[in-house]
């Protein structure tokens, strides 16, 4: 029995929490498991391979229901919920965060301060692979970097399963669906794919947490949170305003920031 199945199994058996979200094996992957029972605790696992973002449950309280959360949370689970919490959008006392180390000891926060800690020394990596297209993109002149993402989208049909898997994607009704107005067009075509993903980008900058969820769940494999890392980037050099910084970029002003992108 893993040290995390045996803590799963004690809260749920004294009731310190209804539910564990954390992650089982799936038929060819691993995938988020919500455990209400003790009995099925041994179903638990935690590994290299789990990398689902469990954040994007936490915003819903229907999944969640009555009672203490425990979120068995990877690090870049973690970086999601230090920027939802940072949004006001979780309640601290709904939720036990536990993380399990390289050694397979868990580790039990005491409460968002004592994770956003935890979080501090550690570093976003980018695989190899990753940087080298990002490496391709810094490369482009801005004509370049228009026809490579024309190109990639093109064959964007619309299911927004970037947007279900993105944890701070939350708002109730996004503005796709707003049609009085209709400010995009909805269905799939070259200028409407275009103006959905600027919008997705424009609207997680100085928020995206960098995890990948986006085109880990787009089927088509397009690379679209390199759109939302580029913000980033360009924030942290611009404003220094990322995750680990308080204050949101779109809604903090500061008379001297630069407005040198007004071109
Ligand atoms: S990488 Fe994608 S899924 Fe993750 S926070 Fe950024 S936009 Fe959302
Ligand atoms: S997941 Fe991929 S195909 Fe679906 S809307 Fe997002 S970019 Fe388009």
């Amino acid at each position: 029995m893993t040290k995390l199945v045996e803590k799963a199994a004690s809260l749920l058996r004294e009731g310190a929490v209804i539910k564990v979200i954390g992650y089982e094996e799936g038929s060819n992957k691993t995938r988020p498991f919500f455990c209400e029972k003790a009995e099925d605790v041994e179903r638990l696992i935690y590994n290299g391979r789990c990398t689902n973002n469990l954040a994007v449950y936490l915003t819903k309280p229907e999944l969640l229901g009555n009672g203490k959360v425990a979120v068995v949370a990877t690090v870049p689970t973690m970086r999601s919920i230090a920027q939802l919490v940072k949004e006001n959008q979780l309640k601290e006392e709904k939720f036990l965060l536990l993380t399990v180390t390289k050694e397979d000891e868990v580790v039990e926060f005491s409460g968002f301060k004592e994770m956003n800690d935890y979080l501090a020394d550690i570093q976003l990596v980018i695989d190899t692979k990753e940087q080298e297209l990002i490496n391709k993109l810094d490369g482009m002149n801005r004509e370049q970097r228009w026809a490579f993402w024309q190109q990639e989208l093109s064959s964007c049909f619309k299911c927004y399963a970037c947007r279900a898997a993105c944890p701070l994607c939350y708002c109730s009704r996004c503005v796709v669906e707003v049609n009085a107005p209709q400010w995009i067009e909805p269905w799939a075509s070259p200028l409407g794919n275009m103006e959905w993903q600027i919008n997705r980008a424009m609207h997680l900058a100085g928020r995206c947490t960098g995890c990948g969820a986006c085109s880990d769940a787009c089927p088509l494999g397009i690379p679209i949170h390199l759109l939302t890392h580029k913000m980033m980037e360009d924030i942290d050099r611009d404003f220094g305003a990322t995750f680990n910084n308080s204050g949101n970029v779109l809604s903090t002003y500061k008379v001297e920031d630069k407005e040198d992108f007004i071109r």
